[in-house]
């Protein structure tokens, strides 16, 4: 394994404030931030200088009206576009380098400048549609990024993978008709957004590059792994994507205060460990990870850490099999019942 680890953080970031009391607040990225110190002397890591997103990139995914409207929040205290998602005077300048964040993070590991990244940014994206704020995000930052590589880069196969605690309606929507990226989410279900059910499995050309894994709360460590190594790996080595992008959301941390999945630092490592592998087996271990939910700082803050920990290759141990054993062996678990009918669905598509 060679090659640096880009992580992308600005105080730009912090400049975006959705109101008193907003779970998705910029403390989320201050817990995040103190915590870095002292990981800048690892020789395989450097901070990255992000750029914003041009109208023109954005437009690989939004609509130019939908952008203007975003636009035109710039300067204004307050503006509320969606029930969830409010802005102040410096979210646009910050969702335009969110998205750009990932757009430098494709650029440089595509070009073997970097071997993989994090972009630590806000607001989040994946539930972002083409033309509408939703949940918290303004501009969608992964599939901007995504359809970056495509389009500017000449990727031909893009692998997004969302843990996120919710579904990423957005992303979905925006390359469910192509096979040129394959999105595969693992959320709690039936949860907000509402979209993400296991029969949404693309159109047309994108029949069968849409993968989601509904799940009810509850599902931990061993309920993740068992996710990824059962139904992403065997569908992630068939599809043979060039880049993996990943929707970090550390919302599906056992305390978070929005979700009830139960999942610790353990599983964010072992998870990450995963994709890292994959990574390294499937495309010279290029990996772009952007974050998106997490509301207990305690939980987001050494999620991210155990994350940036994994992408240098400081913890080398690999999902442990202890983690991989209980769980999902059990007759009369529900988790088991669900990866069976996953299996029934996608097998005109994959082999298990
Ligand atoms: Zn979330």
């Amino acid at each position: 394994m060679k090659g640096k680890t880009l992580l992308f953080k600005d105080d730009l970031f912090l400049a975006h404030d959705p109101g008193f009391t907003h779970p998705e607040c910029p403390d989320r990225l201050n817990a995040i931030y103190s915590a870095l110190i002292g990981l800048e002397s690892n020789v395989d890591l450097s901070f990255s200088v992000p750029v914003s997103a041009d109208q023109s990139t954005l437009g690989l995914v939004h609509t130019p009206s939908y952008i203007q409207m975003v636009a035109a929040t710039a300067g204004k205290p307050f503006e509320s576009l969606d029930p969830d998602t409010k802005t102040s005077a410096r979210s646009y300048d910050a969702a335009c380098l969110a998205a750009g964040s990932v757009v430098e993070g494709v650029r440089l590991i595509a070009s073997g400048q970097a071997r993989n990244g994090f972009a630590l940014v806000r607001p989040p994206g994946h539930h972002a549609e083409a033309d509408r704020a939703k949940g918290f995000c303004l501009f969608n930052n992964v599939a901007v990024g995504a359809a970056y590589g495509l389009k500017k880069v000449g990727l031909k196969k893009i692998l997004i993978i969302d843990w996120d605690l919710h579904h990423g309606n957005g992303t979905q929507h925006s390359f469910y008709e192509m096979d040129q990226v394959l999105y595969f989410s693992i959320h709690q279900y039936p949860f907000y957004p509402g979209t993400g059910a296991m029969h949404e499995i693309g159109r047309g050309e994108g029949l069968g590059y849409t993968v989601n894994v509904p799940f009810a709360g509850g599902q931990n460590d061993q309920a993740y792994l068992a996710v990824f190594n059962d139904i992403l790996l065997p569908i992630a080595r068939q599809y043979q994507p060039e880049m993996i992008l990943v929707s970090a959301g550390y919302d599906i941390y056992y305390g978070d205060p929005l979700g009830s999945m139960a999942v610790s630092e353990a599983g964010f490592s072992a998870m990450t460990r995963l994709l890292v592998n994959l990574a390294e087996e499937l495309c010279g271990g290029r990996l772009m990870l952007t974050l998106e939910g997490g509301y207990d700082l305690e939980g987001l803050k050494t999620g991210v850490i155990a994350t940036i920990n994994e992408l240098v290759g400081k913890n080398t141990g690999g999902p442990s099999s202890e983690l991989l054993e209980s769980a999902f062996g059990q007759p009369g678990c529900p988790g088991l019942e669900a990866l069976k009918m996953i299996r029934q669905v996608f097998k005109d598509h994959w082999t298990f």
